[in-house]
């Protein structure tokens, strides 16, 4: 049998680096064709092409392209520059691409897989976030398959094989509360940036770490569960489960409940995603439940994490609302990564930004682009308002 042949965009991140692993455990059935990041870390870009041997290495910032040559060991072609990752999936043919780039980085490279009819392994919540509208008409008329790689919408795509999706009632996506879990509404309000980054269960990049503190991350899972699934807002609800070994549930009119248990390693969803629909052997710790003896179910407190209403209004909008939601959360995220606004203010600037924006229901791409330049610019500019 041919090997399968993949890419990856943002290969040098915290998903894209457990992929790597996963395929080099299954390199008996799988080639790495074509990697892919933004450059900032170029040197463990080069080391990943040297023990992987891509065709195609693709660079998004040019000026680290000449670093990444250097440091490479074959001849792999190089595409550098803003469209470097749109080139890759044009010119590469593959199976499977993994899209792992955070932020709207891997829009336009994900869009292009989608038109290609590639298997697509979505990890970047933020293409569905932000053009959810656009990326499943075009796979649906190309046959592409979107696989979620996000551990809740990896248990929900499972636990739907085990019924009809028109009788489906509703869906849980289970949230480990984050760091600020039990803190008290005035504990919060001071907030430090390393309390943010400090996550109890999942060991992820910060972005998505803060998003977990804030629970924004909920916000904008609930917005890709609406387009992955097709489900509209109501039929999408938030559960609390400290433990993270539920990874999400769904309910059928008959009141069953299905749900997918395993321990928290990104390894399990990637690969799943990847071989969908066989399952391999993996290398992710196996469950012990009797060691574990209890798991606990929490509603989550609206009052102190007000982004999860935020994904609700978000969902039930559709339109450029997610571009808004998904760019005014990172450029805030980013101020306070730097120290220039509070915790509290994420939410806040998100909201903010939500409310002022000019609402379109059918955007393009180019709308969605330009309300996500807006948004970044509305947060940035407002830091001292
Ligand atoms: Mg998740």
């Amino acid at each position: 049998m041919a090997k399968k042949r993949v890419i990856i965009l943002g290969s040098t991140g915290s998903i894209g680096r457990n992929t790597l692993d996963v395929l080099e455990a299954m390199s008996d059935e799988w080639d790495v064709v074509g990697l892919a990041a933004a450059g900032l870390r170029a040197a463990e870009l080069a080391q990943q092409a040297n023990r992987f041997r891509p065709e195609t290495v693709a660079i998004a910032h040019a000026d680290r392209a000449p670093q990444l040559q250097a440091q490479l060991d074959g001849k792999p072609t190089v595409l550098a520059g803003e469209s470097a990752l749109l080139d890759l999936i044009d010119t590469v043919h593959c199976d499977c691409v993994v899209s792992a780039v955070v932020g709207t980085g891997g829009l336009r490279a994900t869009l292009r897989a989608a038109e290609l009819g590639r298997r697509i392994a979505l990890a970047n919540k933020e293409v569905l976030v932000t053009a959810g509208s656009l990326l499943m008409p075009l796979a649906e008329r190309s046959g592409a398959t979107v696989i979620p790689v996000d551990s809740e919408h990896s248990a929900i795509f499972q636990a739907l094989h085990a019924g009809e999706s028109a009788d489906v009632e509703r869906i849980f996506l289970t949230a480990s509360g984050g760091p600020f879990r039990t803190w008290s509404d005035e504990s919060i309000e001071d907030a430090t940036l390393e309390d943010a980054l400090n996550h109890p269960t999942w060991d992820m990049g910060p972005k998505i770490t803060i998003d977990s503190a804030t629970m924004m991350n909920k916000a904008l899972e609930i917005v890709e569960a609406r387009w992955l699934f097709d489900l509209t807002h109501d039929r999408i609800d938030v559960i609390v489960h400290p433990e993270s070994i539920v990874h999400s549930l769904v309910e059928f009119r008959d009141g069953s409940m299905i749900a997918q248990l395993g321990s928290p390693d990104m390894r399990t969803p990637i690969q799943y995603a990847l071989t969908y629909p066989r399952r391999l052997p993996c290398g992710s710790e196996r469950l012990d439940l009797t060691a574990i003896k209890r798991l606990n179910f929490h509603p989550p407190d609206p009052e102190r994490f007000p982004a999860i209403q935020l994904g609700h209004d978000v969902a039930q909008r559709g339109g450029t609302a997610g571009a808004v939601l998904n760019a005014a959360n990172e450029a805030a995220v980013d101020l306070f990564r730097k120290g220039l606004v509070r915790y509290r203010d994420i939410a806040d600037q998100t909201k903010r930004a939500l409310a002022l924006h000019e609402f379109k229901p059918t955007p393009s791409l180019d709308d969605l682009l330009q309300v996500d330049r807006w948004a970044r610019e509305e947060v940035t500019r407002c830091t001292a308002c």
